[in-house]
């Protein structure tokens, strides 16, 4: 078995050093637990907050400590009634090829409904994270003009294509390359789309919606929450799900400098954690899994191979490597 530790706390962008990989013993499961192979993992930005010895709603992973995350797996060994070996689970126990498992940290899914990669993506917590923020944080309704940043990403790219699907008069895009422009227009059906290191945020999203935007789906933070603040038309709306150009900074960052104009705008501007949003699980499955499975809502996936290669993948996650959500296989 292997299992990835973390090294030691990064210091603004992390490195493979801060990461330590470490061959143990395969466990066996005790009684009222599972032993699972893993198959997938996710790796997310989240991770990188766990990475801070910082009080947060998930605790900092521990240094010398193999790390956690999303997984699916097979199950090998099992003293839990109802799960046999070759049942799949989801569960908290990546970033290590075994876990054993108490009866209560797993549910079991189903790789003939869906692939099983899919249920810690599109069909998983960012696919929730897209469909509560949207349709419950930033309050969309058919007629708003959307704006989404990391839009070519796991989170973004069911933002957008939600909003399209429930009516949006316009739904604009911003990525980090021109491939990501161009999937998000010729792939994902957005009506614009930039690339952000192209030229200033405020500019490039002034021109792709010349009538301003009614939401903002924030993953980024910083200029872009600040262009977007400049963009909103009155009474709009903006769900704050992620700063990710904030997660490596080492010093506090100034945009955005323009919040003033959130009383003139009577803007609402509003935190979303999925976690709040548990409740919606079976709605959004169920309304999101046959748009999938018929192909009405794409989803990308960018996997990375081997256990050993999760430092890279979850490195590259924070640089931008991925286009939609980026996974770890760890076995067939
Ligand atoms: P993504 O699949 O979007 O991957 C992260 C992407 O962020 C990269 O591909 C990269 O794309 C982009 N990025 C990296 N650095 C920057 C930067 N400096 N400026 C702009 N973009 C950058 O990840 P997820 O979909 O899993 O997560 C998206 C966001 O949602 C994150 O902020 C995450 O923290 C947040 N989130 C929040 C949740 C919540 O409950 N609040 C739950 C899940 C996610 P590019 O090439 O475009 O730069």
């Amino acid at each position: 078995a292997t299992e990835i530790r973390l090294a030691s706390r990064p210091h603004g962008v992390p490195t493979q050093e801060n990461f330590e990989i470490v061959d143990t013993e395969v466990p066996t499961a005790g009684e009222g637990q599972i032993l699972v192979r893993n198959l997938v993992m996710s790796v997310d930005p989240a991770m990188r907050g766990r990475m801070r010895d910082v009080k947060s709603y998930a605790p900092p992973f521990e240094v010398g400590e193999v790390m956690s995350g999303g997984a699916v797996g097979e199950v090998v060994e099992s003293n839990v009634d109802g799960v046999e070996p070759g049942d799949h689970v989801l569960h908290q126990a990546g970033w290590r090829t075994h876990a054993v498992l108490d009866a209560k940290r797993f549910v079991k899914v189903d790789g003939d409904a869906a692939p099983l990669s899919t249920y810690l993506g599109v069909l998983g917590m960012p696919g929730l994270t897209a469909y509560a923020g949207l349709l419950e944080s930033a309050e969309f309704k058919p007629g708003d003009t959307v704006f989404v940043s990391g839009a070519a990403g796991a989170v973004g790219s069911l933002v957008g294509q939600l909003a399209k699907l429930k009516g949006a008069k316009r739904v604009i895009g911003s990525a980090g390359s021109a491939e990501k422009v161009r999937h998000l227009i010729d792939d994902l059906g957005f009506d614009a789309a930039f690339n952000y290191k192209d030229g200033p945020v405020a500019e490039q999203l002034a021109e792709a919606a010349p009538e301003g935007i009614d939401v903002y789906f924030d993953n980024v933070g910083g200029e872009h929450l600040e262009a977007a603040i400049n963009s909103i038309n009155l009474h709009g709306r903006i769900a704050v799900c992620g700063m990710i150009s904030q997660y490596n900074a080492t010093e506090a960052t100034p945009a955005p400098r323009n919040l003033a104009q959130i009383i003139a705008k009577r803007i609402t501007i509003r935190g979303l954690l999925v976690l709040d949003h548990w409740g919606l699980q079976q709605q959004f499955v169920s309304e999101i899994a046959p748009l999938v499975k018929d192909g009405r809502v794409k989803y990308s996936e960018t996997f990375v191979d081997g256990i050993r290669n999760a430092p890279e993948a979850f490195l590259g996650l924070l640089s931008g490597a991925n286009t939609g959500k980026m996974l770890v296989r760890i076995a067939d």
